[in-house]
């Protein structure tokens, strides 16, 4: 008897569970129900929320100017990804001190890692083994997939709104085609033999594969690196030998090492402008042009292209 009565209600549970999920096939819980997505960096919450439309909250955890590389989940941050619906990470190991904790995360939550579906084969190599370089955003066919792949992801888990997703999804990755043409030819404005990016770290080897300038980053792929007396001479003489006349700090970087560069730089006669704060490894203020990752890369192009042209001409 005992034995039916046990077996009766794990049937009960199952077919409730199954009642449960019919009747809630999404993750909203209900069609009023607001959607909490968790996102980490500036990027990836601005790609979810080009995807989504209002009635959608969408948080970063990181905020401009903040260096994912570096960055250590604040006990609010705990709090945030426990209540979220869905926790949207970049992946690659840009968040590298956080990596750990957002894939334990899954045994609680929805869990996308943004990159995921990206081809390998044309993502660069790191300096670390077994790693890529995470600074694919600078590249925007790559964002471009990463995209893609939210907006198919978003609509798995919330199916309601499936069209939604699909329709965000068009109009941005039209936007994103455009703005992938419009860097390019304002780069090739540049003249060809003074198309070099010099930066404060190497975040931006895809932005120079994708638009045809040389970059170089003082320090690593990754702000945890050291940068040693001798990586400043070795970069002064590249920059004295090349004639190059401007290098660019970043907004998520203190700008000590770059003007120890600029000061490396004079101490061999020669002088550089130090450049705008590029937007390297975050978005800018949200009420700001650069608060948004298309408005980011046209800002940085932008601040490249006048700065050198500008300098050459000096
Ligand atoms: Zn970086």
């Amino acid at each position: 008897m005992k034995k039916q009565l046990l077996i009766t209600s794990l049937i009960t549970i199952t077919i409730l569970s199954i009642g449960l999920f019919i009747f809630y096939p999404s993750v909203r819980k209900n069609d009023d129900y607001r959607l909490r997505i968790v996102c980490t960096t500036t990027m990836v919450a601005d790609a979810v929320r080009s995807l989504c439309d209002d009635d959608v909250q969408v948080i970063s955890l990181m905020g401009p100017g903040v260096d994912p590389h570096l960055y250590r989940p604040k006990e609010g941050d705990v709090h945030r990804l426990l209540a979220a619906d869905v926790v949207v990470y970049q992946g690659l190991h840009l968040e590298g001190k956080m990596s750990h904790a957002l894939e334990s995360m899954r045994a609680y939550t929805n869990v996308i890692q943004a990159t995921k579906s990206v081809d390998r084969s044309l993502l660069l190599a790191s300096e670390f083994d077994n790693l890529y370089d995470p600074h694919i955003w600078h590249e925007v066919t790559l964002w471009q997939e990463v995209v893609r792949y939210l907006a198919d992801q978003l609509s798995s888990l919330d199916p309601v709104y499936h069209e939604v997703y699909q329709k965000n999804k068009q109009r941005y990755l039209e936007g994103l085609t455009l703005l992938d043409h419009d860097l390019r030819e304002q780069i090739n404005t540049i003249d060809e033999q003074d198309r070099i990016l010099v930066t404060a770290h190497d975040a931006f080897a895809y932005y120079g594969r994708a638009y045809g300038i040389k970059v170089f980053g003082l320090q690593g792929l990754s702000t945890e690196s050291d940068i040693g007396i001798k990586d400043v001479q070795n970069m002064a003489n590249y920059i004295v030998n090349s004639r190059i006349r401007a290098i660019f700090l970043e907004t998520s970087i203190a700008p000590k090492s770059m003007h120890a560069l600029e000061q490396a730089v004079a101490n061999k006669g020669w002088h550089v402008i130090v450049g705008p704060a590029l937007y390297s490894d975050a978005l800018g203020a949200a009420d700001d042009v650069s608060g948004t990752y298309v408005g980011m890369m046209r800002y940085n192009t932008h601040a490249i292209v006048r700065t050198i042209c500008d300098a050459q001409q000096k």
